[in-house]
């Protein structure tokens, strides 16, 4: 798969998603301006990927790549999770959802403030099934926001073996133990992203 068209308007992922994939002809959506976003009513986070690059393979023909992440909290029973960018209401209200968060974490102790950030993955490509798959970043809720990098929930996720946020940490280490990082190392062993198609070779 050497040319993928990238399911998102956010050129902020997109070129995220260039870095990501060495090697991979990386389209974007701007050529369709007329396509609609699809709602994602998914359950889960493969699902609401899977309805991404399916979208938007219908609507190009081409071999898509759609992702869909956030935040799972054990103590909350998942919450975020699939609401994580919308958690307090509006869509993509950092402040209003960190703060939700740790009102629904007061008085909870450390012990019970595992969490962990999810990537799902999903690839569409015309005539086949879509493949989903996920990366995983464990971690911990803090008692109070650290740091200014990142972006979201960085502020208040410690990752596993680290004592410091996201928020605090440069971003190469997060670069390194995140998620998304996770879910697209995976992506590249599991699926030959950015190698010749077999239909292609000889
Ligand atoms: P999206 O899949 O990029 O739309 O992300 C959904 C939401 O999950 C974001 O709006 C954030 O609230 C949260 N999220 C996803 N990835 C991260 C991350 O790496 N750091 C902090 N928050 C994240």
């Amino acid at each position: 798969m050497r040319r993928l068209l990238i399911a998102t308007r956010n050129a902020h992922k997109l070129d995220e998603i260039r870095g990501l994939l060495p090697g991979v002809e990386i389209v974007g959506t701007e050529g369709w301006p007329g396509v609609p976003d699809p709602e994602e009513t998914g359950a889960t986070f493969e699902a609401n990927a899977a309805i991404k690059a399916e979208a938007w393979r219908d609507a190009t023909g081409l071999p898509t790549l759609a992702d869909d992440s956030g935040l799972e909290v054990e103590a909350l029973g998942g919450a975020p999770g699939v609401r994580s960018a919308r958690y307090a209401g509006a869509h993509g209200d950092t402040a209003a959802n960190n703060a939700k968060l740790l009102r629904e974490l007061a008085g909870v102790p450390a012990a019970g403030r595992g969490a962990r950030f999810v990537c799902a993955l999903a690839l569409a490509v015309p005539g086949e099934a879509t493949r989903t798959l996920r990366g995983e970043c464990r971690g911990r809720i803090v008692e109070a926001a650290r740091g200014a990098g990142g972006f979201g929930y960085d502020p208040l996720f410690v990752p596993e073996g680290e004592a410091k946020t996201f928020g605090e940490l440069p971003a190469e280490t997060k670069a390194r133990l995140s998620h998304r990082a996770r879910a697209f190392a995976k992506a590249r062993a599991e699926w030959a992203l950015g190698e010749e198609d077999n239909a292609n070779k000889g």
